[in-house]
């Protein structure tokens, strides 16, 4: 069978570009490109067989399908080479029941996708195995790509760097100064990217990048380019298939430039076109309230839209106040039922370490899509029956420096509510003997 993919402008325009053009917006409205795929061709395929296929595909070493995103190809990517797919077999992350956490909070039925267990610590591998993956077939075809550029808040370039490194393709970096974790300024520099510090935010490097892009040597890797979001979109598709092809109640994500919710549904949208599954979760998108133009514009029933000016928040990555994906996102939430809350600093940091005492190691951004499923819950949004499923994005570990601060109480303006510090004591057995009777151990 012969499966086809192509972009089509989002604004319903009807113009169409093959994916291995060097393009972002349509050239005769300037609106953003989606990829659409050959729905008829797919739809020959009953949905037993899609499901048997992908299943029989879960873990296994055939080339490239072992991958939880080329495992599902024919839905993603299905004209590149396999010989030119460049993967580190990302994906297939766990979804696991967060027990102790869901009973403290009164919700048995919470789980959570722990996406930051992949190949550079964050869910963003998902996408740019697909996008480098066609740059490599791009270069192979002749096409006088030079590098592959993004500007990021950490994640984005981290992902970028090892996959461009992988793949032998010269990789570009713009960082805000200052404004992304050691361990993410220290990725792309191992990886053997050029990266660019910039004395800006993330909205600065963001205009930066489109210049320097215009150039058609230099190809744009932020989620602008839509090959990203065709490998970000299986993350709804694997949380389904975790859960025997059937959908959770609610899926809950912390969102920025607005790309992965907007992924997310369009997963979710495939399968249940395909028949798949035969119902949809609702979706909650969760802002950090130092950067939240969506949460803005959802009080108003998204009549409105603002940029905002995107004030420091821990939970860097999502520091966006003019998402890219806005108008995606509006859509996704619309078909989804979707709701969106925000969460404060405190909020955040105090919800990451709530969940990391229940033997969880969330990042601040996980943080904030907790702190919203606590609001939602208290609110009755989501009720305490409702099979939750929170989507954490980057693995903790990224972000050590805001822990150690946290527990050392060292966060500006946090009062901590579960802060635990260690007992420095001097190496004498009576002395520990009698800090610990003091803990009170039942
Ligand atoms: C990119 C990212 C997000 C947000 O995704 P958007 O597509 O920008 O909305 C959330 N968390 C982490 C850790 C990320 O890297
Ligand atoms: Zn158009």
């Amino acid at each position: 069978m012969n499966y086809n993919s192509w972009y089509a402008c989002i604004r319903g325009c009807g113009r169409r570009y093959s994916i291995y053009d060097v393009i972002y917006r349509c050239e005769d409205c300037g609106g953003l490109l989606d990829v659409e795929h050959d729905l008829a061709a797919l739809k020959q395929v009953s949905a037993e067989e899609w499901k048997k296929l992908f299943d029989q595909r879960v873990r296994s070493n055939a080339w490239p399908y072992g991958s939880g995103v080329w495992g599902k190809k024919e839905w993603v990517c299905p004209q590149v080479d396999n010989e030119q797919i460049v993967s580190m077999y990302e994906g297939h992350t766990n979804c696991f029941r967060a027990d102790r956490l869901g009973r403290e909070i009164g919700l048995p039925d919470l789980w959570v996708k722990l996406c930051g267990n992949s190949h550079t610590g964050s869910f963003k591998d998902l996408g740019m195995t697909v996008l480098v993956s066609v740059v490599r077939q791009m270069i192979r075809d002749g096409k006088p790509i030079k590098a592959v550029a993004c500007a990021s808040t950490g994640d984005t370039s981290a992902a970028l760097a090892a996959y461009a490194a992988a793949a032998g393709v010269p990789a570009v970096i713009l960082l805000p100064r200052g404004k992304v974790s050691t361990e993410q300024l220290i990725q792309p520099i191992a990886n053997g990217a050029k990266v660019l510090s910039l004395d800006t935010d993330f909205d600065g490097c963001m205009r930066i990048v489109q210049e320097l892009t215009k150039d058609p040597t230099i190809y744009l890797a932020n989620s602008m380019n839509s090959l990203r979001m065709e490998g970000q979109k299986t993350v709804g598709i694997e949380i389904v298939q975790q859960f025997d092809w059937e959908a959770p109640d609610w899926i809950i994500l912390p969102a920025g430039n607005l790309g992965n919710v907007s992924a997310l549904g369009k997963g979710l949208l495939l399968a249940k076109e395909l028949g798949v599954i035969d119902k949809l979760p609702r979706i909650a998108c969760a802002q950090s309230q130092n950067a939240n133009p969506l949460y803005r514009s959802f009080l108003k029933g998204f009549k409105e839209y603002e940029p905002v000016k995107a004030q420091k928040t821990f939970a860097s990555a999502i520091q966006i106040g003019d998402p890219v994906s806005y108008e995606r996102a509006v859509k996704t939430l619309k078909a989804f039922d979707g709701v969106v809350e925000q969460a404060g600093e405190d909020e955040l940091a105090n919800a990451v370490a709530r969940a990391d005492r229940t033997g969880l190691y969330t990042c601040p951004h996980t943080g904030v899509a907790l702190a919203a499923l606590f609001k939602l819950l208290a609110r009755g949004v989501i009720k305490s029956n409702e099979r939750v499923v929170v989507i954490s994005t980057a693995h903790g570990l990224k972000f050590s420096g805001f822990k150690v601060e946290y527990h050392s109480n060292k966060l500006q303006d946090i009062v901590t509510l579960y802060a635990n510090p260690p007992l420095e004591l001097p190496a004498d057995y009576a002395v520990v003997r009698k800090a610990i009777d003091q803990f009170g151990l039942q």
